[in-house]
């Protein structure tokens, strides 16, 4: 029979004055739990042979790692350093200081969203934003939705449910997680008509395929994929002009879309929304928290009485954004009325455009710093060059050379090691491996102080 009786009770735990202590910090119920979770391990232990009075004396630490452990949030800020500026699994874009503003104040305070300020009567939510979008695409109308692949849907729902929607067999794309081009087709009610071939489509394909059951002709940006080689697409104006002799509407999902001609930037073109639009298209889809930069959303901009059309079907309601975001995004449009100084304000655009030269001189300044802080835990840092992406399908097969802090240490898995150290951190420090190293690529990092604080916790 174990000896249970060297551990303390439930209410010993709580009134000493480690217990107490931690009931001030994370108040009585979550310690309460704490306590007979750590008890309920602990005599499991003993029941296995462990030595009781060791599991006792440690107790009072363990609680308190496991309380902090689970007062600490998984969304906690982190530095990314992957070197990819719109990292999906790391929330995409970061946002302009207007933008985190006007989110903070939509928040805290009560606001105009659905309400006329002149007339005192009802307004629509969109309303803010409608202006702003037709302004900066030079569409007829617009409407804004919880993200592009929304945008996607309620395009195609609207368009052509229980009809036939043509699509080359080149843009049947996935786009990660569950977002395959067929089966949002599918939930929108669309019968998916595929014409042409992987690599080749032309304008007999599309030609060929219109009839009276045909609800809309998609095209879909590949985003995250190049075909190279033997190959041909319809260009958009010509697809445009196919679309209206036939009398059916052309839907142009763009992806990430554009606001700014990237390559002003020094970047590689992009097709822009405005001309998207411009070439013809009826409707044109694009992200929210991609090269646009704002918070998650998608946009519809396009023919005002497709979009009018839109904002009848009722799943709008269920796919409507919240005042936060709207918010958001109207301080993030506002910011590309000042093309000029879009690059300063615009973290994305900042990122992006921060050159090799300048991320050297800050990774040839970092790197004796951070190496004299790993040293003491067997790792050791020196500056080298690497190269970012854009990420979330924009400009997939372009790298922008980048430099930054490889990190190294003894041991075949000492890249495994480190990298879920860094991962642990208050501030948890994101790279990516490669040839056996931890790489820490500096274009998201505009403040050397924010890594040397989050590595001061090792
Ligand atoms: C990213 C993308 C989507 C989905 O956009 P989300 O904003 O992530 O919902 C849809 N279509 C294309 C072509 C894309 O690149």
């Amino acid at each position: 029979m174990p000896d249970f009786r060297v551990l303390p009770s439930v209410d010993q735990m709580l009134t000493s004055p480690e217990g107490l202590a931690l009931i001030e910090d994370h108040g009585r119920l979550a310690v309460v739990t704490a306590v007979r979770a750590g008890l309920e391990i602990a005599r499991e232990k003993i029941r296995s042979g462990e030595d009781g009075a060791a599991l006792a004396a440690e107790l009072p630490q363990r609680l308190s790692d496991a309380l902090a452990a689970a007062a600490r949030t998984a969304l906690r800020p982190l530095l990314n350093l992957t070197g990819t500026v719109l990292h999906t699994n790391l929330g995409r874009a970061i946002l302009a200081e207007e933008a985190v503003r006007a989110a903070a104040a939509a928040m805290a305070h009560p606001l105009a969203l659905e309400f006329d300020l002149d007339g005192g009567g009802r307004g629509q939510r969109d309303d803010h934003l409608r202006g702003l979008l037709c302004e900066l695409t030079g569409a007829e109308d617009a409407t804004i939705v919880n993200n592009n692949a929304a945008a996607v849907l309620i395009a195609l729902n609207t368009l052509a449910d229980g009809r036939e929607a043509i699509v080359s067999r080149g843009e049947l794309i996935e786009i990660g997680g569950a977002f395959r081009m067929p089966d949002i087709m599918a939930r929108a009610g669309a019968k998916l008509v595929e014409i042409g071939t992987t690599n080749r489509t032309h304008p007999r394909d599309y030609e060929g395929a219109i009839g009276p059951q045909t609800g809309v002709i998609l095209k879909v940006h590949t985003s995250n994929y190049r075909i190279e080689g033997f190959t041909a697409e319809v260009p958009a104006p010509r697809l445009a002009e196919i679309a209206r002799t036939a009398g059916v509407p052309l839907l142009n999902d763009l992806g990430s879309g554009s606001l700014v001609d990237l390559s002003t930037f020094g970047l590689r073109r992009e097709p822009t929304v405005a001309e998207a639009v411009a070439e013809g298209a009826d409707l044109v889809t694009f992200s929210g928290d991609k090269l646009l930069g704002g918070p998650q959303a998608g946009f519809v901009v396009g023919r005002r009485d497709l979009i009018a059309a839109i904002n009848r079907n009722p799943l709008k309601r269920a796919i409507r954004l919240d005042k936060i975001r709207i918010a958001a995004l109207e301080a993030t449009l506002k910011l590309y009325r000042d093309p000029d100084r879009l690059k300063e304000r615009l973290p994305t655009l900042r990122f992006l455009t921060r050159s090799e030269a300048e991320i050297a001189t800050q990774a040839a300044r970092l790197a004796p710093t951070i190496d004299a802080m790993l040293k003491p835990h067997g790792y050791s840092a020196s500056s080298c060059a690497c190269r970012s992406q854009v990420g979330s399908g924009a400009l997939p097969v372009d790298t922008i050379p980048s430099a930054g802090l490889r990190l190294t240490g003894a041991g075949g898995d000492a890249p495994e090691r480190l990298s879920a150290a860094l991962r642990a951190l208050p501030v948890p420090v994101v790279g990516h491996i490669r040839d056996g190293a931890l790489i820490l690529d500096l274009r998201c990092l505009e403040s050397d102080a924010a890594l040397i604080e989050a590595l001061a916790a090792l």
